[in-house]
Parts: C-alpha cells; sequence; structure tokens
C-alpha cells in the first residue's frame, strides 16, 4: 500500500529531527537572522500600531477580494498589460504555455518566486524544452540540486557555505574553498548572459497595487529588475491574495515585510511596474502579462474563520520561530509554503483529508502570532483546522476509538481510580509507546490519582 503524505510526513520528521548536522546548519542561519530581526523592528517607533494597521488593510482587502482585484485588472490594462485569470496550477501552466508559443520562446530567465513553485512550473517548462533559469542565487543552487526550496524565503536555507562551494566545484571546477563572493561572482557571470539572451522574463510579486495597476517586487540581488528588463516578454505568476489598495499601503507594507523577512529596513531593490514599456522608455519588456493565480486561494476564502491566512505576506518570520520548523525542516512538510503558515493554508489549498497532519505539527507555543508582522491569529486557526477535520469525519478510526474509550473511562472516577498507578503505568507503556514515539520518555503516572491524593490530604488536613 502506498504511504500516505501523513505517514511519510512523520517518518521524514524522525529522521530530520535527529540529524544533527541538519540541526547545526539551521541553527547557525537562524541566529543569523535573529539578530538581523531584532535589528530590523528596533527602527519602528510603534510596531504594534504598525501590525494592527496592515491587519485592518489586509482585513479590508481581503473581505473586498473581487473588487480590488477588479480594480488591479483594470487600471493595469489601462497601463497596457494583460491579465488572465488561473483557477488551477494546470490553467497557468497552459496560459503560460501558449504565451511561449505565440513568441516562439525557447529560453526562459525567471526571479524568485513561490507561485511559479506552486504550479510547478519549471518542471513543466523543461518537459517542452524551453530552458529555464533560476537568477536568485538561493533558487538558482536549488535548481542545480534539482531540490524544492527548503523555505519560502531563503530557500536554500538547510546548506552551509562548504556545501554550496562543494557544489559549485562539481559544476562550474570552482576551487572548493572559494568564499561566499567568489561564489556569487560565479553565479553572476552565468547568468548575467542568461538576462540578456532569454525570450521571456517570469517573476512572481510581493504586491498587486489595486489603484495603480502595478507590481511591486521586493528583492536584495537585482537579478528582479535584469528579468524584467530585459527579455521582450514579462509574464508575473501572482497569487489573487497579493493586492493591497493603494500604492500608498506600500509605505507600511514594504518595512514590514523587510525587517521580518531579512532584518532591513528596506530591501535593496523594491521595484513597481506597471505594465509594458512605454514609447519614452529605455527598457522593459514590449508585452507584460499577470496571471492572477486562484490554485485553492478560494477555499482558504471560503473559511470564515480561517480566511485570516491569506492575509500573509511571506515574510517567513513564523518559520523562522517556529520550534517545530527548526526541527523537521522545510523539506518535510512536503508543500509549497511550509512553517505555521504552511501548516494553515496548505490543507485548505492541497485538500484537507490528505494535509490535515500539518495543522497537527505545532506545539501551540503562539510565537508565530507573536512576530506575525500583519497579525494573524495563527495557533487559533491551526485549532480551527483540527475543529474542521474532526467535524468533517477525517479523523482515523483508532483515534477516534481511543478518544471514545478515554471519554468514557474519564467519566466514571471509580473505575479510573480502581487500577493502581503500576497498572495504568503497565498499559501506557505497552499500547502508547509507539504513538508516543522512540526518543521520548513516556511520563510516568503516580500510584494514586489526583482525586486520591486530594481527599487523602484534606482529610489528613
Ligand atoms: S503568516 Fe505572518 S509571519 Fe508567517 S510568513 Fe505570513 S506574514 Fe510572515
Amino acid at each position: 500500500m502506498a504511504q500516505s503524505v501523513a505517514d511519510k510526513f512523520l517518518e521524514d520528521s524522525k529522521s530530520k529531527s535527529f540529524d544533527l548536522r541538519h540541526r547545526q546548519i539551521i541553527n547557525t542561519n537562524i541566529d543569523k537572522y535573529n539578530l538581523a530581526f531584532e535589528r530590523g523592528i528596533s527602527k519602528f517607533q510603534d510596531l504594534e500600531n504598525s501590525k494592527k494597521k496592515a491587519n485592518l488593510i489586509k482585513w479590508k482587502t481581503i473581505e473586498n477580494l473581487d473588487r480590488y482585484l477588479l480594480d488591479f485588472e483594470a487600471n493595469f490594462t489601462r497601463n497596457g498589460g494583460q491579465v488572465i485569470w488561473a483557477n488551477d496550477a494546470e490553467e497557468a501552466r497552459q496560459e503560460i504555455a501558449k504565451i511561449m508559443e505565440m513568441h516562439q520562446a525557447k529560453s526562459v530567465v525567471k526571479s524568485k518566486s513561490m507561485a511559479t513553485e506552486e504550479i510547478e512550473l519549471n518542471h513543466f517548462l523543461e518537459k517542452k524544452n524551453i530552458e529555464t533559469i533560476e537568477s536568485d542565487l538561493g533558487e538558482f543552487i536549488i535548481q542545480l540540486l534539482d531540490q524544492k526550496p527548503y523555505h519560502f524565503v531563503t530557500p536554500a536555507m538547510h546548506l552551509s557555505l562548504e556545501d554550496i562551494a562543494k557544489l559549485f566545484h562539481e559544476r562550474f571546477e570552482t576551487p572548493l574553498e572559494a568564499t561566499a563572493e567568489e561564489l556569487t561572482m560565479k553565479a553572476r557571470e552565468i547568468l548575467r548572459e542568461k538576462y540578456a539572451a532569454a525570450d521571456i522574463g517570469i517573476t512572481g510579486a510581493n504586491f498587486l497595487v489595486a489603484d495603480s495597476g502595478s507590481i511591486a517586487i521586493t528583492e536584495n540581488e537585482g537579478n528582479a529588475r535584469l528579468t524584467t528588463a530585459f527579455p521582450k516578454v514579462h509574464i508575473a505568476v501572482v497569487g489573487i491574495e497579493k493586492v493591497i489598495p493603494s500604492m500608498n499601503d506600500l509605505d507600511l507594507f514594504w518595512p514590514l515585510l523587510a525587517s521580518h523577512g531579512t532584518g532591513q529596513n528596506l530591501t535593496v531593490y523594491n521595484s513597481l511596474i506597471s505594465g509594458p514599456r512605454k514609447a519614452a522608455e529605455a527598457d522593459g519588456p514590449e508585452e507584460m502579462y499577470v496571471i492572477l493565480l486562484d490554485n485553492g486561494r478560494s477555499n482558504v476564502l471560503e473559511q470564515k474563520d480561517q480566511r485570516q491566512g491569506l492575509y500573509c505576506i511571506r515574510c517567513g518570520a513564523c518559520l523562522n520561530v517556529c520550534p517545530i520548523y527548526q526541527n523537521i525542516g522545510g523539506h518535510t512538510y512536503e508543500t509549497t509554503y511550509q512553517g505555521p503558515i504552511g501548516s494553515l493554508i496548505s490543507p485548505h489549498l492541497n485538500g484537507m483529508k490528505e494535509f490535515k497532519h500539518l495543522s497537527y505539527a505545532s506545539s501551540l507555543c503562539g510565537k508565530c502570532t507573536e512576530v506575525c508582522p500583519v497579525g494573524i491569529d495563527i495557533q487559533k486557526m491551526l485549532l480551527l483546522n483540527r475543529r474542521d477535520a474532526v467535524q468533517e469525519n477525517l479523523s482515523p478510526k483508532m483515534e477516534k476509538k481511543a478518544w471514545g474509550m478515554f471519554t468514557w473511562a474519564i467519566q466514571k472516577r471509580r473505575i479510573i481510580d480502581f487500577f493502581g498507578g503500576k497498572t495504568k503505568n503497565f498499559f501506557i507503556r505497552n499500547f502508547f509507546k509507539k504513538a508516543w514515539g522512540e526518543q521520548r520518555e513516556l511520563p510516568k503516572l503516580a500510584d494514586k490519582s489526583f482525586s486520591q491524593q486530594y481527599k487523602e490530604r484534606k482529610k489528613n488536613s
């Protein structure tokens, strides 16, 4: 019988959690992030107020999503761009293929985009013999390894400098002891030619600005700018939840994203692109398309209680503070969006039946909610997902039986007190050890129950 997604998740979690090298790399990288993050948020005069404001703007936008998307479409079209609506991954891929055919495109340069990861665009284009190259350094490394991003902000977070130097040595014959700067220069040298030669540039976008009909791209390497400036055609694949009402809102969202994503005041490059090149402009594409991707987002929107999940600006802060993510790593989730926010939205994007287990992969410590710059109550939403899974009758039979027995027994004090601690511990050790996990010590129950001890003490006092 094929292994279920949930069983694979448990198996991979178990092995990753005890992979000490993995833990060391992640701890080092997250320590660096933490330092930068503290510096980044210290620049806000009143961070809590900024978060509240961001939450309010996102609430207003998501509650009126249809209106803002139509505004974006009207304004972007007026600027000379074309908007394509894609219900799912297949529709998005086919629309991209049509544009490729129309332009007889043979090569694509891409900048980092989780929406294109979601629709598995690279493999689709490869099958069509279209050369596709990732231009973001982290994504470029991941592409060389044929892996998926480990983290949606820092895709190669699980690799050390030595790992990358070894990879470049094998692929491009750079010295094994090459420094980070030397490796970056090598990647730049390879990529430069690709920008100039590519037929089409593909990007995502961090925001869709409704009132100006623009896309906003945030980055640190300048690669997205080159991706959108050189090729004659630019396609942006963007999730529908990325819309914000006005250009003025960037004043709030850009610093929130930069400080929570990488600890910067602002990222090095912030581009606003409002359609194809105009007659008097020196660079930019001749044609520009924005693919508005639903791909399950309407399912999140349908959840009145959990639609807050769509407020996410993908800063990655909740991943970095999550004790589960730090232990099991990003690949274990087997979803485009990992960590707490991934656990919240993936069951709605990819199916509650297959992905409900992710909502249980949380200690509910609340750190994710505490750091979220748009104030998503993540741990509460995870509990609501669990509620939905139970209400939809998706819990395994054994679990239902176990809870049924527990509920029956716990309501009968005489039965609970009839067995002593030794019997109870024997029962737990023999029937629950597997579910508890081999690496954890089972708690030992006292010889007498709390109720018995309480009564005794009261009697003796
Ligand atoms: S849920 Fe909040 S903290 Fe997590 S990635 Fe989204 S915006 Fe950032």
